[in-house]
């Protein structure tokens, strides 16, 4: 990938992060601690504060280095989960980039984030947006970058009926009925910035 590309991408990453700091933090206060927005804001201000050397990398590496990151400086549940996913993603880089090898790897770090947060679809997590979204990845076909889009935005939105049954919002029990997850909404605001971004 040339590094003009590589670095828009994780400068639209980051972007979408910075740009709803407010909402997310909204989002986890209904829910539960009120830091989300902010745990990803220490996340990302550290990613772009590194963004010369990120652009510079192969994208393995510069995966990996995204998810160490942060893993060190995103608090909360979502550091090591969000970390574990770029790391891994990293790792499980396909050697050749298509559809098919991308969905495979995006399945081992969904894989590995599962395996750490000990949870599955329908929890009210992250994972009710990564999952739906690597499997349409999988499914291949034309107009990828957009449909990512449309199945991020609607999974996330399928989190709000969902009663939590993972991480501090699960203390709420059935009154975490009737908001969206915040890491669902985080990870939906990823995917949407960088298939905008791929989408040119
Ligand atoms: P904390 O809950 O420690 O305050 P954040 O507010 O940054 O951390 O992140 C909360 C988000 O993390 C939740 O909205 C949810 O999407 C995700 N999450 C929490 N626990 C888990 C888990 N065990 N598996 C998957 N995702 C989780
Ligand atoms: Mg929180």
């Amino acid at each position: 990938m040339d590094t003009a590309l590589q670095r828009r991408l994780i400068e639209s990453l980051a972007g979408a992060m910075l740009e709803h700091v407010e909402e997310l933090s909204e989002l986890d206060r209904a829910i539960g601690d009120g830091d989300h927005g902010l745990n990803m804001q220490r996340g990302f201000n550290a990613v772009l504060g590194q963004i010369d050397e990120l652009a510079a990398k192969s994208p393995p590496d510069a995966l990996k280095a995204i998810g160490t990151t942060l893993l060190m400086k995103v608090g909360g549940a979502s550091g090591p989960l969000y970390g574990t996913l770029f790391m891994t993603l990293g790792k499980e880089w396909p050697a050749t980039v298509d559809g098919v090898g991308l969905a495979r790897a995006l399945g081992a770090a969904i894989a590995a984030l599962q395996r750490l947060g000990k949870s599955e679809v329908g929890q009210k997590t992250m994972l009710d947006v990564l999952v739906p979204v690597q499997q349409e990845l999988a499914a291949g076909g034309p107009g990828l970058p957009a449909r990512l889009r449309e199945r991020a935005a609607a999974a996330a939105a399928a989190t709000t009926p969902l009663r939590a049954l993972r991480g501090r919002a699960s203390f709420l029990g059935e009154r975490s009925i009737g908001h969206i997850d915040p890491g669902a909404r985080s990870s939906m605001l990823m995917i949407d910035a960088v298939c905008r971004t791929l989408e040119g």
